[in-house]
Order: C-alpha cells, then structure tokens, then sequence
C-alpha cells in the first residue's frame, strides 16, 4: 500500500488515488500504442479519443445543453478574468462585478483595464464572510453581464442561490465546479481552472452560449479570441494533451461514483462533519463564513490565536493532515474537502480537532 496522506490542499489539491493508479497503468504505454498519452500526437485517432471523451463525460455529467459550447484552453481561471471582458464587454457596455473575495477583485481589475465597470453588489466592507443577498444587487444600466465567483476560495464562502436576473450571468467556477448541481442553462459562460474538482493544472474548461460567440470582436489576437477554441474543437494548435487526459479519468471517476448528486450528498456530508465540530467548540474554532454563506468546499476558521494556529497546523501535519493553513493573504486554517477528499479524511481532522481543542482549554 503507498503511503497517502490526508490531503487538504487548496488547489492544486487531491485526486482520486483510482485516477493516478490508472494513469500510472497506462503511463508508459497508453492503450498499446507504445507510448504515453503525452507523446501522442493532439492530431492522432487515439488522442481524439481522449479529447472527445473529456468533452462528452463533462456535457453529460454537467448536464450541459446543445446551446452551450465546451472549450478547453490555457492560461488557469486568471487568463479568462482578461478574456472574458476582452469577448463579452462590447462598446458602450458595462461589465457587472460581484464582489465576494480575492478572485472577483483580481477579475474585476482585469476588466477594468479593458472598458466601463460596475460593482453590482459586494461584502468586502464585512471583510467577505458573507455572499450578498441577491436582492442587494444592483446592476448597471447597458450591463454586459453579471460576473460571480460560485465559491470563494480564500474566504471559504460559497454562493447557494444564483442571481435570476435580466443579463448574461458569468461564473468563476474554480474551485467549486463538479461539486453540485447547477443549472447550466442559468449561465452565458462558466469557467474553471481544473486543479481542484477536474484534475491537474493545465487545462482550464469554459463553457459557453453559442449566440455569444456571434458579437466577439474579430480584432481579438487569435488565441484570446473563444471563436478559435470553438470552431476548432480546442485544437487549434496543441492542447495540454496530458492535462485533458486526467480530465477524462477524473470525470470516469465521477460518472463511476453515480454522478454529479451523489458527489454533491458526500461533499454537503464532509462540509456538515467539519461545520459541526467548529460549531460546536465554544468559539475555538472561529468559521470565516456566515451561516448561510459557507462553502462545502473550503472550509475556513481561525484560533484563539497565532501561537496556537502555529502549533495546530504543526501537530496536524506530524499526524499526516496537509495543506490546512489558510491562504497567505488572510492567515488561520482553511481545509479544502473537493470531491477527492473522502468522507474519513473529514472524519480524522474532526476528531483531531476535537482532541487538540481539549487539550488547549
Ligand atoms: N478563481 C478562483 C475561485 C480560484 O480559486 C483560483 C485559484 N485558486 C483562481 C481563480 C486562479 O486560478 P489559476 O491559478 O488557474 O489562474
């Protein structure tokens, strides 16, 4: 048995352990070609495979309609906070922004550079431990469109409701994409950098209405343009073949566990095991997120103080539990619990929490 340790890195992060044997299995030679998925040419019959099967498993599993599009592109979510603006905020239009943390920031000032803005709604005066109500939001005249981020990372907040409003919605969906439901036909484009829910660093997926792909500029450089990612099935030069390989695996891997609902009952489940021992520890564990507002996949607390986060995160490491400390920008703890983290892992850091606390007060 390979040592594994309890892995709660916030992105890049766990794995199925199936997905990386299976890869490991076909390594160096992948379906008798005599070679690996890596040195396969992205114009071979057997890397078409590949290709069109990460395509068709995430438009099932997602239950993504023929009128929205699947891209697969480069660059991580941080690229699409520029391309999005650059295919979407036509003349004379304003780009809507929620903003619920460090990532709608970074995306708003990437728009900013490229035309008018507006901030919609916001919870950074409550140093972002809540989503704003939808009712809150407040869209500019002309709005091109309403950019969210479905799950803030950093902060461990999430949102539950999405806005059902007169414009073009658009979600960073990063780090909680494949972990719930959602209703696709909601939104004009989704996107996410696959190094949380759908595999390893390299290949970031968006999907999108097909009637936007219409009114995108022509004067785009090519490679910023979606038109050329759409009319040429992703191939228009070489893809991170590697990357959307591990993209299938991983959504085998989902389709093999039941699909999307059943991913969604153990991740609440995993959320609730964490939520509860936090609840429950009299104020030492602090949660970031307000009821209401908490994310089933970055969970986010502090401690009394530093000198025992410094000792807490030192003790859960020796005992094999990694990647708990909170984000550089904001300190305390965060475990991140995607769809690869099991259930007992969530089990042993509830139950280590619980022992640490005791011996603490
Ligand atoms: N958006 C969100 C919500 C994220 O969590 C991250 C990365 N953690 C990013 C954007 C940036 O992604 P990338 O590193 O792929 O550019």
């Amino acid at each position: 048995m390979v040592k594994r340790v309890y892995n709660f890195n916030a992105g890049p992060s766990a794995l199925p352990l199936a997905v990386l044997e299976r890869a490991q299995a076909e390594l160096v030679n992948f379906q008798n070609t005599g070679m690996s998925v890596m040195e396969l040419s992205h114009r071979s019959k057997e890397y078409d495979v590949v290709h069109t099967k990460a395509k068709e498993l995430l438009r099932k599993l997602m239950n993504i309609p023929e009128t929205h599009d699947i891209l697969f592109l480069q660059g991580g979510a941080s690229l699409q906070f520029s391309m999005v603006p650059m295919n979407l905020l036509h003349e004379g239009k304003v780009a809507n922004y929620v903003l619920t943390g460090v990532w709608s920031e970074k995306a708003l000032k990437e728009a900013k550079k490229l035309g008018e803005t507006h901030i919609a709604a916001s919870s950074k005066e409550a140093n972002y431990t809540h989503i704003p109500a939808l009712e809150q939001i407040q869209l500019s005249e002309r709005a091109a469109y309403l950019h969210i981020t479905s799950n803030n990372t950093i902060f461990g907040t999430q949102w539950h409701n999405f806005p059902d409003l007169p414009v073009d919605l658009v979600a960073d969906m990063s780090s909680d994409i494949l972990s719930r439901e959602i209703d696709v036909k909601k939104f004009a484009l989704i996107y996410a950098g696959a190094q949380k829910n759908l595999g390893p660093s390299g290949v970031t997926v968006v999907i999108i209405r097909k009637d936007l792909l219409e009114n995108i500029p022509d004067h785009l450089p090519t490679m910023l343009n979606y038109n050329t990612y759409s009319s040429s099935n992703s191939l228009y030069n070489t893809p991170p073949t590697f990357a959307i390989y591990m993209l299938s695996l991983v959504l085998e891997w989902v389709d093999e566990q039941g699909g999307i609902s059943i991913i969604e009952k153990c991740n609440k489940e995993k959320a609730d095991i964490l939520y509860r021992c936090i609840d429950e520890s009299k104020g030492f564990y602090s949660p970031h997120g307000e009821k209401g507002s908490r994310s089933f996949m970055n969970v986010t607390f502090t401690l009394p103080n530093d000198e025992l986060t410094k000792k807490f995160l030192a003790e859960a490491k020796e005992r094999g539990f990694v990647g708990l400390a909170g984000h550089r920008s904001v300190g305390g703890c965060r475990a991140s619990i995607y769809n690869a983290v099991s259930l007992e892992a969530c089990e042993a850091l509830a139950d280590f929490m619980r022992e640490f606390q005791q011996r603490f007060v």
